[in-house]
């Protein structure tokens, strides 16, 4: 496998990953085009876009980001997941087999370098809901996997076996921790942690959150609110987004629709295209 290093300086929010826990794939979108176009494009264009790898239709890997720093690639998933975007010889998405080969290997690397393994590589989709990468959505979403996702888990089956079959690196066995917080980057709105699920949702009060020991929301309380889905809104200026990440500063000059709300977690976007995720604290109605 042969990285190329070719790092952006727009769009780069320096930014080192706290923590990584997963590994995000995604698809350009942009039939036919070079992995190196697109890595001119994020370097030659304020998109508030980025991603740290970049796999081309001859396989090549050009690494806009070091692996360690943030990438605006996967919304809320940026916080704990370095991205590789992949070109695509058509508007299926599918790869090619020199494009999936890399992938495959990139993947690999990375789950060993951040002791994962195949279970927690992602898709785009898993976070937002968009249809990327498309030839791993399955065609009930839109994507071009058929509705078992056979390329999907063919994908990953490929990854552990490349990590050596024994699916890699035995994963650190910490007890499951509930917290029960304002959202999880707030530590001091903390009110409880209790190794039983059951438990911390009784403790969870208004306007509160119960995270797992990885800081992913597993129950909320919501405060009571005027915002539904369609709602316009917008967010207010310096809010972070729903796992406490810094989002693009156009985010701030905008309206938006409301396309979600589970509990306190909001999924707000532009004609039907998700912009990321927020505390539903965090908006505004217009
Ligand atoms: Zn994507």
């Amino acid at each position: 496998m042969n990285i190329t290093n070719k790092y952006i300086t727009n769009n780069r929010p320096y930014e080192k990953r706290a923590k990584t826990t997963a590994i995000a794939v995604h698809y350009i979108g942009n039939p036919g085009t070079s992995a190196n176009a697109n890595r001119n494009y994020f370097q030659n264009n304020i998109c508030d876009v980025s991603s740290n790898y970049i796999i081309g239709l001859n396989g090549e890997i050009i690494c806009c980001i070091p692996p360690d720093e943030v990438s605006w690639c996967t919304c809320q998933a940026n916080a704990y997941s370095p991205s590789i975007e992949c070109c695509h010889p058509d508007s299926t998405g599918k790869l090619n087999s020199k494009t999936y080969n890399s992938l495959v290997e990139l993947c690999a690397y990375l789950c060993k370098k951040y002791k994962l393994d195949e279970t927690d590589l992602i898709r785009h989709y898993d976070v937002t809901g968009k249809v990327c990468p498309k030839g791993f959505v399955p065609k009930s979403k839109g994507g071009s996997d058929d509705n078992s996702n056979t390329a999907w888990k063919k994908f990953k089956a490929d990854v552990k076996a490349k990590l050596g079959g024994t699916a890699a690196v035995s994963k650190p066995t910490a007890k499951e921790i509930y917290r029960v917080r304002k959202s999880w980057s707030n530590a001091q709105s903390q009110i409880g942690a209790y190794s039983s699920l059951d438990n911390a949702k009784k403790a969870c009060k208004t306007g509160y959150t119960v995270y797992d020991k990885n800081g992913k929301a597993v129950y909320t309380k919501a405060a009571d609110s005027s915002i539904k889905v369609g709602s316009k809104v917008r967010v207010k200026s310096g809010a972070k987004d729903y796992s406490g990440n810094i989002l693009a500063s156009f985010v701030y000059k905008s309206t938006y629709t409301v396309m979600e709300i589970s509990g306190s977690r909001a999924v707000i976007g532009v004609n039907g295209t998700v912009t990321a995720a927020v505390h539903i604290n965090n908006l505004i109605k217009v």
